[in-house]
């Protein structure tokens, strides 16, 4: 069962752009912490944890059963203090370079399913390359064989694009996550980022 402490919150940075998901547990210590507010997206008045502790669920609507008191369930919240979330919003994990590089190999574009790739170091270990979002690329296993403990240009192989830090931001994306009332906040930022340019 998923309780309402780990429902999706959207949480937005200081420009009220959405930077990532949290689950409610997550975003209601940001909250008690002052380190974000909480948003109606009704009105967009902003609550701090008194204020939105002094709220009480309307009947029928989700609620956290905390020790003494019903609290409402939080579903968008604005940083106050950071512009990501404190910690890295997409981390450097084997499942997130697979998902960056859609599961396909980097040098040949081959798509051969997960237990045929592997996450090769473009610089290899053994010539100073680090394990960074920039110098890890997803091969599979004939490419890594082929180029073994060398660089793509001493291994004749070229990279298909240049492996940077994904932006992406994992989870507001999916439309399954997706609450209803996040879609004034995404369409908000998806106008302000083509005003920018
Ligand atoms: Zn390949």
């Amino acid at each position: 069962m998923v309780t309402a402490l780990h429902r999706p919150t959207l949480v937005l940075n200081r420009n009220w752009q959405p930077v990532n998901v949290a689950p409610v547990a997550r975003a209601l210590v940001l909250v008690w912490n002052d380190s974000a507010r909480i948003v109606d997206p009704a009105d967009y008045q902003l609550y701090d944890w008194s204020d939105w502790s002094a709220l009480r669920p309307a009947q029928g609507e989700a609620f956290i059963q905390a020790i003494k008191q019903r609290l409402r369930v939080p579903e968008v919240i604005v940083l106050s203090e950071y512009d990501r979330l404190p910690s890295a919003a997409v981390s450097f994990s084997r499942r997130n370079i697979f998902k960056r590089d859609r599961y396909t190999c980097q040098y040949c574009g081959g798509q051969p399913g997960c237990e045929e790739l592997s996450i090769d170091h473009v610089v290899p270990r053994s010539q100073g390359g680090q394990s960074t979002w920039e110098n890890c690329v997803l091969a599979c296993l004939p490419c890594n064989k082929r180029k073994a403990d060398r660089t793509p240009e001493q291994a004749g192989l070229k990279l298909r694009s240049r492996p940077v830090r994904p932006r992406w931001t994992p989870m507001y994306a999916r439309e399954s996550v997706r609450v209803a009332s996040w879609s004034k906040f995404i369409s908000e930022a998806y106008w302000n980022a083509e005003l920018e340019k």
